[in-house]
């Protein structure tokens, strides 16, 4: 019997708080105040750019202002790929020199062990493995873009990634049609929540003091309104990501782009036996509209791709729920990926919104006449970015106010790049749903005809998408 969307929990935030339950929400700021440091977001950027700050200097007084509770957005829904992916990172190249670029990529690789450190360090239990990440290949234009973005990698500086064949990709994951992988140690899996759960309550006890249920309508230089009050401090830090649209003047920043997951029931022994998946490494794929996926600490699969990507207006999901057909296609590459699991139940099943900049780059800057800062843009790959993001606001911030000077880290090119703005409606929205179709259809394409070329749809979506 294959699982009908009405039996499907949908929404709820996500899956991962179904499992670990939703939090009590902390009290809402209770009028004016001042700060040296106010946090808009409470997410996994402004909770590390909270924590790091506050490790370097416990005196300051840090207000963290947050919509809904700490967690509601991404880095509540995610799949829980921690992993050293960044988006930008070739255009970096091309704008600051390779050597920037790999001092970037280096960074990356570093993040995920520092975030790994910081969860052992603090005592944050967040079902993390190191298991790596493994990308395959089912389709001969797959497996080329695989062959491509291995050696690519390793031009980075990743000498200690593997390329595999069908029989070694089958020995971790018996994916069904698999022909290659590439694997990298650099990834982890997590549970989101938990993650940002645990931060959140380390960040307070390090005297950050976190204001839920408190919508920021406004950002300028020096201070943050509220509906209960201004808080006024000298630095004002961003960090809204996928909701940055709906702050006054930021519309057109960065695009709310939807992605969505489903998790299966618990699998049992014998379903396990027949996917193998004992490394427990994130899974992912090389297709166009590409899935992620990651096997939990409590047996299921939990599976994403792109749901309807893009809602007209930069709007944003209703706690996480998504469209019907969302889940019955995602249902779909599950049993594409596991014959065997066609009778599988889907338990739940959610979305939540990426930031996505005009040229795809993730940023982090700090204005020094305004003292206004931001992060994000991080497309897909933020979970482990937003830590790097975080440590490198809290150096912007120590450079600025002359605690501290230049680090490594304030010198990393993605800081302080500029990018245009997206265009208005409806060019907006017919410009990702356009791109998005042409994503599918070319991915159906490379399948039909197993030519080992990547379809020249793709190519011009990329171009569409101003990749
Ligand atoms: C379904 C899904 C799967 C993903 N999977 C992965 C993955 O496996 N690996 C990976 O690397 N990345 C993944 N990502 C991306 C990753 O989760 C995000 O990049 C990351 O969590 C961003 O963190 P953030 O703190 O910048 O933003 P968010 O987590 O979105 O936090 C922003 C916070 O700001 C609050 N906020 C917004 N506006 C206001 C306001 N005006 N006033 C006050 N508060 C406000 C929001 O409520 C929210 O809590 C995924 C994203 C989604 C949606």
């Amino acid at each position: 019997m294959s699982s009908s969307a009405h039996e499907v929990v949908n929404g709820g935030v996500s899956f991962w708080y179904a499992d670990d339950g939703l939090p009590a929400v902390r009290e809402p700021l209770a009028g004016d105040a001042d700060a040296d440091v106010v946090i808009v977001g409470g997410g996994y950027t402004g909770l590390w750019t909270a924590y790091y700050l506050k490790k370097a200097d416990p005196g300051l007084r840090i207000t963290l202002l947050e919509q809904r509770f700490c967690g509601y957005g991404a880095s509540g829904r995610n799949g829980g790929w921690l992993y050293n992916g960044i988006a930008g990172r070739d255009r970096y190249a091309a704008l600051h020199g390779r050597d920037a670029a790999v001092r970037l990529q280096r960074a990356m690789n570093d993040t995920v062990g520092e975030v790994v450190r910081v969860t052992e360090a603090e005592g944050i239990d967040a079902d993390v493995h190191r298991g790596g990440v493994l990308e395959v290949a089912r389709t001969p234009a797959q497996l080329a873009r695989l062959k491509d973005f291995h050696a690519h990698e390793l031009a980075y500086g990743e000498q200690d990634r593997e390329l595999y064949g069908a029989r070694e990709t089958a020995g971790r994951v018996r994916v069904a049609g698999a022909v290659g992988s590439s694997w990298t140690p650099h990834g982890a899996r997590v549970h989101p929540v938990k993650l940002v759960k645990g931060l959140a309550a380390v960040v307070e006890a390090l005297g950050v003091e976190i204001r839920e249920s408190t919508p920021v309508t406004e950002i300028h230089a020096g201070r943050a309104v509220t509906p209960y009050g201004t808080v006024r401090a000298p630095y004002v830090l961003r960090c809204t990501e996928g909701f940055t649209a709906a702050l006054k003047g930021e519309k057109r920043t960065w695009l709310p782009m939807n992605s969505s997951m489903i998790a299966t029931e618990p699998l049992t022994d014998a379903q396990w036996a027949s996917v193998g998946w004992d490394g427990r490494e994130t899974l992912g794929d090389m297709a166009h509209a590409y899935m992620y996926a990651q096997r939990t600490a409590d047996g299921r699969i939990a599976l994403g791709g792109r749901g309807v990507p893009y809602r007209y207006g930069s709007r944003t999901d209703h706690d996480g729920r998504t469209q019907p057909a969302t889940v019955e296609a995602l249902r779909e590459i599950l049993v594409r990926f596991f014959p065997a699991l066609a009778g599988v139940r889907i338990a739940h099943a959610w979305s939540g919104v990426l930031g996505v900049p005009r040229d795809w780059c993730a940023t982090v800057t700090l204005d020094r006449s305004r003292g206004l800062g931001w992060a994000g843009g991080y497309v897909g790959s933020g979970v482990a970015t937003a830590n790097l993001a975080g440590r490198t606001l809290c150096d912007l911030v120590r450079l600025d106010s002359g605690a501290a000077g230049p680090t490594e880290l304030t010198g990393l090119p993605w800081v302080g790049h500029k990018v245009r703005r997206w265009e208005p409606e409806p060019l907006r929205w017919l410009g990702v749903q356009g791109m998005y179709a042409t994503y599918r259809a070319a991915d159906r394409r490379e399948t039909e005809r197993h030519s080992a070329g990547s379809s020249r749809l793709a190519r011009i979506a990329d171009r569409v998408a101003g990749r």
